[in-house]
């Protein structure tokens, strides 16, 4: 559970944003945006707070929320949910993603990931005792090299942790390879985890297909999604995990003894949300789409590869035409050299990856016009 610099306990997104912080750099390290989400849910929150909705909130979640999240899931893709059993609500994804793997994974198991990996993957198959294997992501598309699924699973695989769009690279998993994850797992009787949490920020031609729309997925997937991205309220951790009922209740009974219950006002605010016209979830796209590519002129202007990103708030950028080897060591003096914060992609990986991606940088576009065009102009300095 060490950090990648040996320091107990403090994430990279903690280290590279108090670096970012001493040095008043701009921060295009963690992801979170600079502007809040929609006016209809900030109102709802200070209505609910003014209203006395302070206590706690039934262990699942708001009956409100959780029919929510069943319409949602209806209508942007047609599954049926019963909001009762099948729906809960979390604290953040980060939570849904703890419960699920302390639900179903223990030492022996092996929890399958896709490398880079989001870092909480790791650091929570840690706590469980389970092993973590790997599928490697390859450049410049990021997908698994042929074979390599069939070759990391294995009669011990007890979950596969699916993250997409997937954070850092951008890729949003075509049906061809989600496919082949939900026809492994259900030849190697493993549930499927999918963490779907940028589910509405996709770009260009991008789609996003959630796993539990695919044939013979529906009964061994649980699907983990947040408000933090889509409504730009990354501090209200509320997340939520759907699924058949019988793995949603093991989910619920660790959650229950995690945090019990998470924030009641703001769950009946991320419900306004969640019924919100589809116009406000494609604006947020394409609002999200000219950012990445403001960015990523910036990037190439100052003399990286920009690898594509179709969703999500990060592209990676490849250093190594500046000369660099070390992201990692690059990323720490960053801040204080150009005034720019960003995440070495080698932090999302074990030591093979690591090896492979050491001339990364992830940044988040999640940032106002104004604030990309000042960061592309230290960026430059770069060269
Ligand atoms: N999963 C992924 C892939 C993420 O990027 C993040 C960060 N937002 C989370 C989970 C955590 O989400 P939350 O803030 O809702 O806990
Ligand atoms: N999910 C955000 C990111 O990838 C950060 C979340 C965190 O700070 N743990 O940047």
């Amino acid at each position: 559970l060490l950090a990648p610099d040996g320091n107990l306990g403090v994430t990279i997104f903690e280290e590279i944003t108090a670096l970012a912080g001493r040095h008043g750099a701009i921060n295009l390290g963690q992801g979170f945006p600079d502007e809040d989400g929609p006016a209809e849910m900030l109102d709802a929150a200070r209505a609910a707070i003014a209203g006395g909705a302070n206590q706690y909130a039934p262990g699942q979640g708001l009956p409100v929320l959780r029919n929510a999240v069943a319409a949602h899931q209806k209508r942007f893709y047609g599954l049926d949910l019963d909001p009762d059993t099948e729906v809960i609500a979390s604290t953040g994804a980060t939570e849904a993603i703890a419960s699920t793997l302390l639900a179903f994974t223990g030492p022996g198991d092996e929890v399958l990931t896709f490398e880079p990996f989001y870092d909480s993957y790791g650091a929570v198959i840690g706590l469980s005792g389970a092993t973590h294997t790997t599928v490697a992501l390859q450049a410049p598309d990021f997908l698994p090299a042929d074979g390599a699924l069939e070759a990391a699973f294995t009669d011990r695989t007890r979950v596969v942790l699916v993250n997409n769009p997937h954070n850092p690279t951008g890729t949003v998993f075509p049906r061809r390879v989600l496919q082949q994850i939900v026809d492994l797992a259900a030849r190697h009787n493993a549930v499927i985890v999918t963490d779907e949490v940028y589910e509405h920020l996709t770009f260009d031609a991008a789609k996003h297909i959630p796993v539990a729309t695919l044939p013979g997925a529906a009964e061994r997937t649980l699907t983990i999604s947040s408000a933090g991205k889509t409504f730009s309220v990354t501090g209200w951790k509320i997340g939520w995990v759907t699924g058949p009922a019988a793995l949603v209740a093991a989910v619920r009974t660790v959650k229950t003894f995690l945090s019990y219950t998470s924030g009641t006002p703001f769950q009946s605010a991320v419900a306004i949300g969640l019924k919100l016209p589809d116009e406000y979830f494609t604006g947020a796209a394409a609002t999200l789409q000219a950012k990445r590519d403001l960015l990523s002129s910036g990037l190439q202007a100052a003399g990286m590869a920009v690898l594509p990103s179709q969703g999500t708030y990060f592209v990676t950028a490849d250093t190594s035409a500046l000369g660099i080897t070390d992201a990692t060591s690059l990323a720490r003096r960053l801040p204080e050299l150009i005034g720019v914060a960003a995440i070495p992609v080698a932090v999302f990986c074990h030591d093979d990856g690591a090896r492979r991606t050491r001339s990364l940088l992830r940044f988040a576009f999640c940032k106002k016009t104004e604030v990309l065009e000042l960061a592309s102009e230290r960026l430059a300095g770069l060269g």
